[in-house]
Protein backbone atom coordinates (compact mmCIF):
# COMPACT_ATOMS: atom_id res chain seq x y z
CA UNK A 1 0.00 0.00 0.00
CA UNK A 2 1.43 3.62 -0.83
CA UNK A 3 2.20 5.78 2.22
CA UNK A 4 0.22 8.68 2.67
CA UNK A 5 2.59 10.36 5.33
CA UNK A 6 5.50 9.32 5.94
CA UNK A 7 7.31 9.84 9.43
CA UNK A 8 10.87 9.76 10.47
CA UNK A 9 12.89 10.58 13.14
CA UNK A 10 10.46 13.04 14.07
CA UNK A 11 11.30 15.01 17.49
CA UNK A 12 9.88 18.19 19.83
CA UNK A 13 12.01 19.47 22.10
CA UNK A 14 10.46 22.02 24.18
CA UNK A 15 12.99 24.38 25.77
CA UNK A 16 12.63 24.55 29.80
CA UNK A 17 14.46 28.10 30.38
CA UNK A 18 15.69 29.80 33.21
CA UNK A 19 16.13 33.55 34.33
CA UNK A 20 15.58 36.82 32.60
CA UNK A 21 17.42 36.38 30.02
CA UNK A 22 16.27 33.10 28.63
CA UNK A 23 18.81 30.61 28.76
CA UNK A 24 18.19 27.48 28.00
CA UNK A 25 19.03 25.04 30.58
CA UNK A 26 17.21 21.49 29.81
CA UNK A 27 14.47 20.37 27.05
CA UNK A 28 11.60 18.19 27.51
CA UNK A 29 11.78 15.54 24.89
CA UNK A 30 8.18 15.59 24.30
CA UNK A 31 8.16 13.42 20.76
CA UNK A 32 11.93 11.98 20.69
CA UNK A 33 13.17 10.01 17.27
CA UNK A 34 9.26 8.71 15.87
CA UNK A 35 9.10 6.68 12.67
CA UNK A 36 6.03 5.42 11.21
CA UNK A 37 4.27 5.53 7.45
CA UNK A 38 0.17 5.84 7.40
CA UNK A 39 -1.40 3.94 4.35
CA UNK A 40 -4.21 5.61 2.03
CA UNK A 41 -7.27 4.51 3.74
CA UNK A 42 -6.13 2.81 6.79
CA UNK A 43 -6.89 3.55 10.37
CA UNK A 44 -3.61 3.91 12.52
CA UNK A 45 -4.41 4.28 16.70
CA UNK A 46 -1.88 5.81 18.70
CA UNK A 47 -1.65 5.06 21.91
CA UNK A 48 -0.41 5.72 25.13
CA UNK A 49 -0.94 7.43 29.02
CA UNK A 50 -1.14 11.18 29.61
CA UNK A 51 2.47 12.20 29.35
CA UNK A 52 3.96 10.06 26.67
CA UNK A 53 4.00 12.68 23.84
CA UNK A 54 0.83 11.37 21.86
CA UNK A 55 -0.87 14.63 21.23
CA UNK A 56 2.19 16.42 20.70
CA UNK A 57 2.94 13.86 17.70
CA UNK A 58 -0.47 14.83 16.59
CA UNK A 59 0.02 18.54 16.34
CA UNK A 60 3.53 17.90 14.50
CA UNK A 61 2.13 15.49 12.01
CA UNK A 62 -0.86 18.68 11.52
CA UNK A 63 1.64 20.83 11.44
CA UNK A 64 0.34 23.25 14.12
CA UNK A 65 3.16 22.66 16.03
CA UNK A 66 7.05 22.93 14.33
CA UNK A 67 9.42 20.08 14.76
CA UNK A 68 12.60 20.24 16.52
CA UNK A 69 14.09 17.19 14.25
CA UNK A 70 13.05 14.78 12.02
CA UNK A 71 11.23 14.50 8.43
CA UNK A 72 7.17 14.66 7.81
CA UNK A 73 6.36 13.72 4.05
CA UNK A 74 2.88 14.07 2.92
CA UNK A 75 1.72 12.82 -0.40
CA UNK A 76 5.05 13.08 -1.59
CA UNK A 77 5.72 16.65 -0.15
CA UNK A 78 8.49 17.20 2.47
CA UNK A 79 6.24 19.76 5.14
CA UNK A 80 8.59 19.58 7.95
CA UNK A 81 9.39 23.09 8.18
CA UNK A 82 7.23 24.33 5.16
CA UNK A 83 6.52 27.92 6.04
CA UNK A 84 2.95 28.58 6.86
CA UNK A 85 1.89 30.39 3.35
CA UNK A 86 2.93 27.56 1.74
CA UNK A 87 1.33 24.80 3.63
CA UNK A 88 -1.82 26.18 3.29
CA UNK A 89 -3.14 24.72 0.42
CA UNK A 90 -2.41 21.10 2.33
CA UNK A 91 -4.12 22.86 5.58
CA UNK A 92 -7.45 21.29 3.44
CA UNK A 93 -6.18 17.63 2.86
CA UNK A 94 -4.69 17.25 7.05
CA UNK A 95 -6.88 18.27 9.28
CA UNK A 96 -7.49 18.02 13.35
CA UNK A 97 -10.44 16.37 15.49
CA UNK A 98 -9.61 17.99 19.35
CA UNK A 99 -10.25 16.10 22.22
CA UNK A 100 -12.89 18.61 23.87
CA UNK A 101 -15.80 19.24 21.31
CA UNK A 102 -17.32 22.26 23.40
CA UNK A 103 -14.06 24.43 23.85
CA UNK A 104 -13.17 23.96 20.36
CA UNK A 105 -16.41 25.69 18.91
CA UNK A 106 -16.71 29.22 19.53
CA UNK A 107 -20.21 29.69 21.57
CA UNK A 108 -21.18 32.94 19.50
CA UNK A 109 -20.75 31.49 16.34
CA UNK A 110 -23.74 29.65 14.56
CA UNK A 111 -23.54 25.42 13.42
CA UNK A 112 -23.48 27.21 10.00
CA UNK A 113 -21.13 30.23 10.97
CA UNK A 114 -18.36 27.10 12.62
CA UNK A 115 -19.19 24.33 9.47
CA UNK A 116 -19.22 27.13 6.85
CA UNK A 117 -16.13 29.08 7.83
CA UNK A 118 -13.42 27.51 5.94
CA UNK A 119 -15.60 27.98 2.85
CA UNK A 120 -15.93 32.02 3.71
CA UNK A 121 -11.86 32.16 4.83
CA UNK A 122 -11.35 31.10 0.96
CA UNK A 123 -13.84 33.02 -0.43
CA UNK A 124 -14.89 30.35 -2.27
CA UNK A 125 -18.76 29.83 -2.58
CA UNK A 126 -21.70 32.51 -2.26
CA UNK A 127 -23.84 32.64 1.01
CA UNK A 128 -26.63 30.40 -0.50
CA UNK A 129 -24.53 27.44 -2.11
CA UNK A 130 -22.54 27.66 1.27
CA UNK A 131 -26.02 27.10 3.60
CA UNK A 132 -26.63 24.23 0.97
CA UNK A 133 -22.99 22.44 0.99
CA UNK A 134 -23.20 22.97 5.23
CA UNK A 135 -26.35 20.98 5.39
CA UNK A 136 -25.59 18.47 3.47
CA UNK A 137 -22.39 17.75 5.84
CA UNK A 138 -25.14 17.89 9.03
CA UNK A 139 -26.81 15.14 7.31
CA UNK A 140 -23.48 13.07 6.39
CA UNK A 141 -22.73 13.75 10.56
CA UNK A 142 -26.37 12.62 11.63
CA UNK A 143 -26.93 16.41 12.46
CA UNK A 144 -30.20 17.67 11.60
CA UNK A 145 -30.29 20.31 8.73
CA UNK A 146 -32.12 22.80 10.48
CA UNK A 147 -29.66 22.71 12.85
CA UNK A 148 -27.89 25.16 10.79
CA UNK A 149 -28.36 28.27 12.52
CA UNK A 150 -28.08 26.75 16.48
CA UNK A 151 -25.72 27.83 19.13
CA UNK A 152 -22.89 24.98 19.97
CA UNK A 153 -24.64 24.99 24.22
CA UNK A 154 -27.93 23.78 22.65
CA UNK A 155 -25.99 20.47 21.91
CA UNK A 156 -25.40 17.28 23.86
CA UNK A 157 -21.57 16.52 24.42
CA UNK A 158 -22.31 13.72 21.42
CA UNK A 159 -23.99 16.39 18.80
CA UNK A 160 -20.79 18.63 19.67
CA UNK A 161 -18.35 16.64 18.86
CA UNK A 162 -20.61 15.81 15.46
CA UNK A 163 -19.75 19.36 14.86
CA UNK A 164 -16.50 19.35 15.32
CA UNK A 165 -16.52 16.36 12.52
CA UNK A 166 -18.44 18.59 10.43
CA UNK A 167 -16.32 21.24 10.44
CA UNK A 168 -13.45 18.97 9.31
CA UNK A 169 -15.34 17.90 6.65
CA UNK A 170 -15.91 20.83 4.99
CA UNK A 171 -12.79 21.24 2.95
CA UNK A 172 -12.57 17.41 2.22
CA UNK A 173 -9.55 16.33 3.41
CA UNK A 174 -7.28 13.31 3.13
CA UNK A 175 -6.12 13.01 6.89
CA UNK A 176 -7.89 13.44 9.91
CA UNK A 177 -5.72 12.83 12.82
CA UNK A 178 -8.41 12.76 15.87
CA UNK A 179 -7.06 13.44 19.67
CA UNK A 180 -8.64 11.60 21.90
CA UNK A 181 -12.09 11.93 19.67
CA UNK A 182 -14.35 10.31 22.13
CA UNK A 183 -12.62 10.59 25.71
CA UNK A 184 -14.90 13.38 27.06
CA UNK A 185 -17.91 11.62 26.04
CA UNK A 186 -20.07 9.42 27.97
CA UNK A 187 -19.22 5.60 27.15
CA UNK A 188 -22.82 4.84 25.66
CA UNK A 189 -21.89 8.11 23.23
CA UNK A 190 -18.66 6.76 22.59
CA UNK A 191 -19.13 3.98 20.18
CA UNK A 192 -21.93 5.86 18.23
CA UNK A 193 -19.10 8.48 17.19
CA UNK A 194 -16.46 5.61 16.69
CA UNK A 195 -19.03 4.18 14.19
CA UNK A 196 -19.44 7.72 12.58
CA UNK A 197 -16.31 7.50 12.18
CA UNK A 198 -15.98 4.12 10.04
CA UNK A 199 -18.77 5.29 8.16
CA UNK A 200 -17.58 8.61 6.98
CA UNK A 201 -14.16 7.08 6.38
CA UNK A 202 -15.69 4.17 4.10
CA UNK A 203 -18.18 6.81 2.68
CA UNK A 204 -15.32 9.84 1.86
CA UNK A 205 -12.16 7.77 1.43
CA UNK A 206 -10.44 9.07 4.69
CA UNK A 207 -7.31 8.36 6.41
CA UNK A 208 -7.08 8.63 9.90
CA UNK A 209 -4.82 9.15 13.00
CA UNK A 210 -6.72 8.50 15.75
CA UNK A 211 -4.65 8.91 19.10
CA UNK A 212 -6.18 6.98 22.24
CA UNK A 213 -5.04 6.88 26.01
CA UNK A 214 -6.24 2.84 26.17
CA UNK A 215 -6.16 0.29 23.63
CA UNK A 216 -10.08 -0.20 24.07
CA UNK A 217 -11.12 2.83 22.29
CA UNK A 218 -9.36 2.18 19.02
CA UNK A 219 -9.76 -1.69 18.53
CA UNK A 220 -12.58 -1.83 17.00
CA UNK A 221 -11.36 1.05 14.75
CA UNK A 222 -7.56 0.28 13.91
CA UNK A 223 -5.83 -1.20 11.16
CA UNK A 224 -2.43 -0.74 12.82
CA UNK A 225 -2.08 0.06 16.40
CA UNK A 226 1.04 2.02 17.98
CA UNK A 227 2.16 2.19 21.35
CA UNK A 228 3.87 5.48 22.60
CA UNK A 229 5.62 5.76 26.45
CA UNK A 230 7.96 8.55 27.06
CA UNK A 231 8.09 10.42 23.11
CA UNK A 232 9.24 7.16 21.39
CA UNK A 233 6.98 4.59 19.99
CA UNK A 234 7.92 1.11 21.77
CA UNK A 235 5.66 -1.11 19.68
CA UNK A 236 3.65 -1.01 16.15
CA UNK A 237 1.65 -4.03 14.64
CA UNK A 238 -1.69 -4.63 12.93
CA UNK A 239 -4.45 -4.75 15.03
CA UNK A 240 -4.98 -8.17 15.13
CA UNK A 241 -1.17 -9.23 16.29
CA UNK A 242 -0.89 -6.58 18.44
CA UNK A 243 -4.59 -7.60 20.25
CA UNK A 244 -3.74 -10.97 20.37
CA UNK A 245 0.10 -11.09 21.02
CA UNK A 246 1.34 -8.00 22.28
CA UNK A 247 5.50 -8.65 22.90
CA UNK A 248 6.49 -5.40 24.97
CA UNK A 249 5.92 -5.61 28.64
CA UNK A 250 4.01 -2.01 27.99
CA UNK A 251 1.35 -2.97 25.93
CA UNK A 252 0.78 -6.09 27.76
CA UNK A 253 -0.33 -3.92 30.85
CA UNK A 254 -1.88 -1.84 29.19
CA UNK A 255 -3.82 -4.46 27.70
CA UNK A 256 -4.61 -6.00 30.88
CA UNK A 257 -6.48 -3.05 31.53
CA UNK A 258 -9.05 -3.49 28.56
CA UNK A 259 -11.94 -4.60 29.98
CA UNK A 260 -13.10 -8.29 29.03
CA UNK A 261 -16.96 -8.48 28.34
CA UNK A 262 -16.74 -12.26 28.63
CA UNK A 263 -16.60 -13.48 32.23
CA UNK A 264 -15.44 -16.60 31.74
CA UNK A 265 -12.23 -15.15 29.75
CA UNK A 266 -12.19 -12.64 31.89
CA UNK A 267 -11.15 -14.95 34.75
CA UNK A 268 -8.13 -15.81 33.22
CA UNK A 269 -6.01 -12.63 32.74
CA UNK A 270 -3.71 -12.00 35.17
CA UNK A 271 -4.35 -7.84 35.70
CA UNK A 272 -0.53 -6.37 35.36
CA UNK A 273 -0.53 -2.89 37.63
CA UNK A 274 2.46 -0.93 36.61
CA UNK A 275 4.01 0.60 39.55
CA UNK A 276 4.47 4.89 40.13
CA UNK A 277 3.58 7.15 37.48
CA UNK A 278 5.39 7.80 33.66
CA UNK A 279 8.31 9.03 35.02
CA UNK A 280 9.52 13.23 33.28
CA UNK A 281 10.33 13.59 30.04
CA UNK A 282 12.69 16.21 31.22
CA UNK A 283 15.09 13.27 32.22
CA UNK A 284 13.61 10.37 30.91
CA UNK A 285 14.91 7.35 32.32
CA UNK A 286 18.66 6.18 30.22
CA UNK A 287 18.38 3.27 27.84
CA UNK A 288 15.15 1.56 28.11
CA UNK A 289 12.45 4.43 29.24
CA UNK A 290 9.93 2.28 30.50
CA UNK A 291 12.62 0.16 32.28
CA UNK A 292 11.91 1.86 35.78
CA UNK A 293 8.27 0.38 35.64
CA UNK A 294 9.20 -3.15 34.25
CA UNK A 295 8.55 -6.24 36.06
CA UNK A 296 11.02 -7.84 33.51
CA UNK A 297 13.82 -5.82 33.63
CA UNK A 298 17.95 -6.41 33.56
CA UNK A 299 21.04 -5.04 33.51
CA UNK A 300 20.94 -4.35 29.90
CA UNK A 301 17.95 -2.13 29.93
CA UNK A 302 19.14 0.00 31.97
CA UNK A 303 22.53 0.62 29.67
CA UNK A 304 21.25 -0.61 25.93
CA UNK A 305 18.41 1.03 24.67
CA UNK A 306 16.26 -1.08 22.59
CA UNK A 307 15.89 -0.41 18.93
CA UNK A 308 12.35 -0.48 17.36
CA UNK A 309 12.98 -4.07 15.52
CA UNK A 310 10.44 -6.00 13.22
CA UNK A 311 10.24 -9.18 14.98
CA UNK A 312 7.11 -10.78 12.96
CA UNK A 313 5.70 -9.62 9.73
CA UNK A 314 4.51 -5.85 10.14
CA UNK A 315 5.11 -6.42 14.15
CA UNK A 316 7.75 -3.96 15.38
CA UNK A 317 8.73 -3.78 19.59
CA UNK A 318 12.02 -1.90 21.40
CA UNK A 319 12.18 -4.49 23.88
CA UNK A 320 15.48 -7.04 24.60
CA UNK A 321 13.02 -9.34 26.23
CA UNK A 322 9.72 -9.14 24.46
CA UNK A 323 6.82 -11.57 25.73
CA UNK A 324 4.85 -13.61 22.34
CA UNK A 325 8.46 -13.64 20.84
CA UNK A 326 8.88 -15.69 17.24
CA UNK A 327 10.96 -18.89 17.80
CA UNK A 328 14.64 -18.61 17.27
CA UNK A 329 14.40 -14.79 19.24
CA UNK A 330 17.71 -14.68 21.56
CA UNK A 331 16.08 -12.85 24.26
CA UNK A 332 18.56 -9.85 25.73
CA UNK A 333 19.84 -9.51 22.15
CA UNK A 334 17.04 -8.04 19.74
CA UNK A 335 19.36 -6.35 17.37
CA UNK A 336 20.14 -9.72 16.13
CA UNK A 337 17.06 -10.13 15.12
FE1 LIG B 1 11.32 -4.15 30.13
FE2 LIG B 1 13.87 -4.46 29.44
FE3 LIG B 1 11.95 -4.73 27.62
FE4 LIG B 1 12.53 -2.35 28.61
S1 LIG B 1 13.87 -3.63 27.38
S2 LIG B 1 10.53 -3.19 28.30
S3 LIG B 1 13.00 -2.84 30.71
S4 LIG B 1 12.31 -6.02 29.42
Amino acid sequence: PEALLSVRGLEKHFPVTKGLLKKQVAAVRAVDGVSFDVFKGETLGVVGESGCGKTTMGRLITRLLEPTGGEIVFEGHDITHMPQTRLRPLRRDIQMIFQDPYSSLNPRHTVGAIVGAPYRIQGIKTEQSIKKEVQDILALVGLNPEHYNRYPHEFSGGQRQRIGIARTLTLKPKLIVADEPVSALDVSIQAQVVNLLEDLQNELDLTYVIIAHDLSVVRHISDRVAVMYLGKIVELADRKSLYESPMHPYTNALMSAVPIPDPARRKDRKRIRLQGDVPSPLNPPPACRFHTRCWKAQEICKKVEPPLVELAVGHQVACHFPENAPEGFTPGDVTAA
